[in-house]
């Protein structure tokens, strides 16, 4: 097989052998891939393991 593995960002197994979720972000207007994950639990563990969502949220509370 010529298509590489995707490594999951969290845990390292293969996304594929799993239900896979890619994330991206938006680095100068183009799409980039921020990571893929086996499942919604490796995503959730890995935000959780890098602090991703420190300081974020959606809707800036007015004052
Ligand atoms: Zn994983």
């Amino acid at each position: 097989m010529s298509e590489s593995v995707t490594e999951c960002a969290y845990c390292g197994c293969d996304v594929h052998r799993h239900d896979p979720v890619f994330v991206e972000e938006v680095d100068g207007g183009e799409r980039v891939s921020a990571g893929a994950f086996c499942n919604y639990a490796c995503l959730s563990s890995y935000i959780d393991a890098e602090g991703l969502t420190i300081g974020a949220t959606c809707e800036v509370p007015s004052e």
